[in-house]
């Protein structure tokens, strides 16, 4: 027969502790055993991470003295705090100019499009839909264009085929930047959602719901992806005063400008999205998406490809200016 003794921790303790003293030395070292086993396991987790952190750099941790090695790891801490330090100073940089600065797109686009697209939620988001890969103005403007062809309707533009869209798309002036076959889909995609799953009322895609939910019903639609999906959201936050909250559920569009301000000011190592969206989420929590105006408007007014303005650019004094 079995029987299950259910003691508690004072008890064990009083147990081990009346134990004949031979005994109590082997349970003892049993647990002490034990405990150097974790320890070692952890030191060898550590060194194998160290190993690998030296092999990216080029380094051999196995044929480094103890001193090389120690000077290796104090060098990493210092350089972790320093970038840490660093890019907390840029964080407040880059707030304190959308603090000052902040202007929505309405103002900067000619009035009749600013007023289009900021009264009309089926304009805002045809205009958003096509802002990738072209000026943002343009972008802006087809579905003020397509209004003015008496087409902005999303039941008159589900029933098109994408043949009959890609032809009204040819017919504007401005084109999507990936052509007009893709930019039909695009505005089938836009319309049928719209049309179809919200009885014709785009602000019914994002009434009421959180920014999660927002972007991922936004990349129903061809051709819309985390970034325009996340700027759609960040613009309803930010111009249309959406999310109250929920901001740390925004995210920046790590489009070419904010990819390069990133890495130039050291919150990145690289231009890549992925660490762009993490660094903005790890450095700004609470709002990550709050970064992005600002770095978009220094990337494109200061910080250009080639000559950048630092002299003068508002991020001079906390920029690593890592100017590849
Ligand atoms: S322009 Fe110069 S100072 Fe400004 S963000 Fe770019 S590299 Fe930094």
């Amino acid at each position: 027969m079995n029987l299950t003794v259910e003691l508690t921790t004072d008890q064990i303790i009083d147990f081990v502790q009346q134990m004949p003293p031979g005994e109590k030395r082997e349970v003892l070292l049993a647990l002490a055993e034990q405990a150097e086993t974790s320890r070692a396991e952890r030191m060898a987790y550590a060194e194998a991470q160290f190993r690998k952190l030296c092999a990216s750099r080029g380094l051999n941790w196995d044929t480094m003295t103890e001193a090389e090695r120690e000077n290796f790891v104090d060098d990493l801490i210092h350089r972790e705090t320093t970038i840490d330090h660093t890019s907390n100073s840029v964080v407040v940089a880059l707030k304190n100019y959308q603090n000052h600065h902040y202007k929505d797109d309405r103002s900067e686009l000619p009035r009749e499009i600013g007023d289009e697209v900021y009264t009309n939620p089926f304009a805002f988001l045809i205009g958003a839909s096509f802002d990738r890969g072209m000026d943002w103005k343009q972008a802006w403007e087809i579905p003020y264009q397509i209004k003015l062809r008496g087409k902005l309707d999303p039941a008159i533009l589900a029933s098109m085929t994408e043949e009959e869209l890609s032809l009204l798309l040819e017919s504007l002036p401005r084109k999507p930047r990936y052509g007009t076959e893709r930019g039909a889909k695009t505005l089938k995609d836009a319309a049928s959602l719209v049309h179809d799953q919200f009885g014709g009322d785009a602000a019914a895609i994002w009434r009421d719901v959180s920014p999660i939910e927002v972007k991922k019903r936004l990349q129903n639609i061809y051709d819309v992806a985390q970034g325009i999906a996340s700027m759609v959201v960040r613009i309803l936050h930010d111009d249309w005063g959406m999310f109250k909250g929920q901001e740390h559920e925004i995210d920046i569009k790590a489009d070419v400008h904010v990819k390069r301000v990133f890495q130039r000011t050291g919150l990145t190592h690289s231009k890549a999205e992925e660490e762009a969206i993490s660094a903005a989420r790890r450095l700004n929590p609470k709002f990550p998406g709050e970064l992005d105006w600002p770095a978009w408007k220094i990337g494109k007014d200061w910080c250009f490809p080639t000559k950048p303005q630092c002299n003068s650019c508002p991020l001079t004094a906390v920029c690593g200016k890592h100017i590849k």
